[in-house]
């Protein structure tokens, strides 16, 4: 191996690394916010038996792997969840670095895609949108008009602007939305601009509505709308360009 290579290596083991730990830290957010409020705080334990859990059983797949997936106390299976986190920030963190070449607007979409990913397990397990996570991912939208001038303020505005879409669908189906969808789409928007919030509002409706037929064929009523809008938010992100110029190469072809 020359020593380029070596260190290029070298370099992409060390994002792993840190894309593993962003991803524990993702799977500790995702459990403490589910937990009912006042319960939040405090050491790390397991959710069968309440024990504590050592430093030792915290280390990112490692751990899973030599507990055998189980609790060392209780022996309950430990919800593979946790690893697919963890793969999850690692893959991101990796991913990000290579599709926009170590910037800090890279850094800022991998912060708001882990973000994401919490928000949208979350809104499935629970049903609902953390305030403290939609905040989060607005301010990583603010901070992003400094690093980047692509889009402009004023799209960014406009994109916070594109939750009235969703206000009103609250209101016509009368709560058929959540206010947490409003919230995520308005903080999404600044990070976005109009053009890519509306590529993702496109993306939620449709893998939405095939989600939606699937909840009712298995016979569930209610379904979160935030995992789809968690998506589209990511796909934007990534690829808003592409996502527009599908849409409209659909639309013409559904015109003409
Ligand atoms: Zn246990």
């Amino acid at each position: 191996m020359s020593s380029a290579s070596f260190a290029v290596f070298s370099l992409y083991a060390i994002l792993v690394l840190i894309g593993l730990y962003a991803g524990s830290l993702t799977t500790r957010v995702i459990f403490r916010l589910s937990l009912p409020k006042g319960s939040r705080r405090g050491p790390s334990f397991c959710p069968n038996c309440g024990k504590h859990l050592r430093a030792t059983d915290q280390i990112p797949i490692i751990s899973y792997i030599l507990l055998r997936g189980r609790c060392r106390r209780c022996g309950q299976r430990i919800s593979p969840m946790y690893p697919a986190t963890e793969l999850f920030g690692a893959f991101m963190v990796t991913f990000v670095s290579w599709y926009f070449g170590f910037s800090l607007h890279g850094y800022i979409v991998c912060l708001a895609s882990l973000l994401l990913y919490a928000l949208a397990v979350i809104d499935l397990k629970c049903m609902r949108l953390p305030d403290v996570l939609t905040g989060s991912l607005a301010v990583l939208g603010v901070l992003d008009i400094f690093v980047i001038s692509t889009p402009d303020p004023l799209s960014r505005a406009a994109g916070a602007a594109c939750a009235l879409i969703l206000l009103g669908v609250r209101f016509l189906t009368r709560g058929g939305i959540g206010i947490g969808d409003v919230k995520l789409t308005a903080a999404a928007g600044i990070l976005l601009g109009y053009d890519n919030t509306l590529a993702a509002l496109g993306f939620a409706v449709l893998t939405g509505a095939v989600a939606a037929a699937v909840y009712k064929f298995n016979g569930v009523k209610k379904m979160p709308f935030g995992p789809w809008l968690c998506a589209g938010i990511f796909a934007a992100a990534l690829y808003g360009e592409e996502l527009t110029s599908l849409y409209l190469n659909f639309i013409r072809f559904v015109a003409y």
